[in-house]
């Protein structure tokens, strides 16, 4: 719960790093350099560490299947920011390469959520995680699996979500 200044626990205390997870996206543009600048922000953002990354993996889209194909990638990294100030990068750095959000699911430029916090489980208003649909997006499972196979994401490995993803 926000306290009366609008804080979440933890938010500007520094805190032992946390494990997290991105997936990434973008059918704007040149997909594969605003990836890798998507990627290369966050790295540069105090407070982030980036330990992994996954290969970039074309994808057909997803939701809103009449739009152009997609690049996706995962990266884990160790971060003190709070999940709410980790969001807010995510978005800042959205910001920053020139997304504007039009239609639900529509084209973008970047796209970049956080697929899991730590073991953290949140639901607030404007960030759930672990992200809701992981479990359904095998553009989020492929890059996932080939950095983080053993991840439990809501009970669940990745390798295990995607197998049965891929059984469908
Ligand atoms: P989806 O969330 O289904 O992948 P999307 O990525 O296209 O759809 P956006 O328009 O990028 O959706 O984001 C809408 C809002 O989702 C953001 O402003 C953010 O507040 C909220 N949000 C909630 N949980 C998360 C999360 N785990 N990671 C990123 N954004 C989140
Ligand atoms: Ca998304
Ligand atoms: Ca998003």
């Amino acid at each position: 719960m926000p306290d009366a200044a609008g804080r979440r626990a933890g938010d500007s205390v520094p805190h032992k790093p946390v494990r997290a997870y991105i997936g990434l996206g973008g059918n704007i543009g040149e997909r594969t350099a605003n990836l890798a600048e998507a990627i290369r922000r966050l790295g540069e953002t105090p407070g982030i560490t980036i330990v992994a990354q996954s290969t970039f993996l074309g994808t057909a889209p997803w939701g809103k299947t009449d739009q152009d194909w997609f690049l996706n990638a995962a990266v884990a990294l160790d971060t003190t920011l709070s999940a709410r100030a980790l969001l807010d990068a995510c978005l800042g750095i959205e910001t920053a390469m020139g997304r504007v959000r039009t239609e639900k699911w529509g084209p973008r430029i970047i796209d970049l959520d956080i697929l899991a916090y730590g073991d953290e489980v949140i639901d607030e208003d404007g960030l759930q995680v672990p992200h809701p649909y992981v479990a359904d997006r095998a553009f989020v499972l492929t890059p996932l699996a080939e950095i983080a196979p053993d991840l439990v994401i809501s009970g669940r490995s990745v390798a295990d979500m995607l197998a049965s993803l891929q059984q469908e």
